[in-house]
């Protein structure tokens, strides 16, 4: 967003006050912080507004693809680093099925998509699209591939295909959804941005150089086409970090704007896919087609993505309270942790895991581990016996005792004072929790 000077230059500076601000000055002020809108003042010229609205654009173009509940956003990216805020739409994967498939191939491939689904520290971790591939060059085979997924699957969908005349044959297959359009090229870039602009599809658009690779955005933009998401086909690892990284920082920067758009790797065929998927996770990749994943390989490839898409400012957190695990009843035992989302669900994990029936008091902590919390002053004994007060604990359990995380150990006099409970020391790791459950 340009600032309210910025914005102040390209007004008519008449102080109508018909955009209900008294002087020019102070609606470019409410315009630079998002509380009116440029349409609000009648004298603005077509010139000023297409200046501005070119100079507020995000510098990443935001994408949507998809429809409903599976329907994703990628790009509209502010950052270089993660640290200095955060990023913000996660990197996507799809499976690519070929049209040339057989039916037996084609529904195993379709099965161990929907298989790739994972659960960690309480979110869902899963495939995001399916891609069907124009082997064949048979527009009607390919259509009739697309039916086939978009059937059997709610995925998002990329129709990858470089005839501009199967992709319109296997668009109607593929609607609702809207499906990404993989790719426009210097030999068909304009009969697949007549087709996208038509059919109001996003566009990817590749090309084995840069700056060919600008000069053809340039076109399909002028073509009418925006939704665009680029491919920039590097040849090896090391080019997909450096074009990658070149296209993020001349965006981010605004020091050239005309490559601000998503960007899509194409990993399919290469025998370093997952190296491929894994460096376009950490360096900026919105999409990375696969011919397959292994769950050996989706499983570390989904975890580095959900750590470098949360917030590092704000820990993923659990609701503070008392949790039943494995059935407890009056006589079970009373754990307590903190509600850090990944120690919650180890400790959680290694309770179940004993199948010793449990309560698990769980203190908020701002969402700090065991001791980091208790280093910054977020766990104390006043804070937990407060927490096993308040949260019914005490009566839940007749046992007259809590059993505390082991790094705490210099708490549990204060604790014992606080509360006349037995106060049990328990393991320093969460492993020997079943250990200590299984000898009470
Ligand atoms: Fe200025 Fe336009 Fe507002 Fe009038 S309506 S005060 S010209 S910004």
């Amino acid at each position: 967003m340009p600032t309210a000077i910025e914005i102040f230059k390209h007004l008519p500076k008449k102080n109508c006050g018909k955009c209900n601000f008294p002087t020019c000055l102070a609606f470019a002020m409410q315009l630079a912080n998002s509380k009116a809108k440029l349409a609000d003042c009648p004298y603005v010229t077509e010139e000023a507004k297409a200046k501005l609205e070119a100079s507020s654009a995000p510098p990443i173009r935001l994408v949507s693809i998809g429809a409903g509940e599976s329907k994703f956003e990628i790009g509209d990216e502010t950052e270089l680093y993660r640290h200095d805020k955060k990023f913000f739409h996660q990197t996507r994967y799809a499976i690519v099925i070929s049209d040339t498939a057989s039916d037996k191939e084609a529904g195993a491939k379709l099965k161990r998509a929907a298989d790739l689904r994972f659960e960690r520290v309480g979110q869902n971790l899963a495939m995001d699209m399916l891609g069907v591939r124009n082997d064949s060059g048979d527009p009607a085979k390919f259509a009739s591939m697309v039916a086939r997924v978009a059937k059997e699957s709610a995925l998002p969908l990329v129709l990858m295909s470089a005839d501009a005349e199967a992709i319109k044959a296997a668009a109607s297959a593929a609607r609702p959804s809207r499906p990404l359009i993989y790719a426009a090229d210097a030999n068909n870039w304009q009969a697949m941005a007549a087709v996208a602009k038509e059919l109001k599809f996003p566009l990817a658009v590749k090309h084995d150089e840069l700056n060919g690779l600008a000069g053809l955005v340039e076109k399909v933009r002028a073509a009418g086409v925006e939704d665009l998401v680029l491919d920039l086909c590097p040849r090896d690892l090391q080019q997909l970090v450096e074009r990658n990284t070149i296209v993020r920082k001349n965006a981010v920067k605004k020091t050239f704007r005309g490559l601000g758009f998503p960007i899509v790797t194409n990993a399919c065929g290469s025998k370093q896919a997952v190296l491929m998927a894994l460096t376009s996770t950490m360096k900026y990749g919105g999409i990375v087609l696969l011919d397959d994943l292994d769950p050996a390989h989706a499983i570390p490839l989904f975890v580095l993505r959900q750590n470098i898409y949360t917030d590092p400012q704000v820990p993923i957190q659990v609701k503070a309270g008392l949790y039943s695990i494995n059935n407890p009843g009056g006589d079970a035992p009373v754990l307590f942790t903190t509600n850090f989302s990944l120690t919650y669900f180890t400790v959680a994990a290694d309770i179940e895991k004993s199948r010793v029936p449990a309560w698990l008091l769980v203190v908020d902590t701002e969402g700090l581990s065991v001791m980091t919390a208790f280093s910054a002053g977020k766990l104390t004994a006043e804070g937990v016996a407060e927490a096993l007060r308040s949260s019914g604990a005490l009566e839940k359990s007749s046992r007259k005792e809590v059993i505390m995380p082991g790094m705490l150990s210099r708490m549990s006099g204060k604790l014992q004072e606080l509360t006349g409970l037995k106060v049990i020391v328990g393991p320093r790791e969460s492993s020997g929790i079943p250990k200590v459950l299984r000898s009470l």
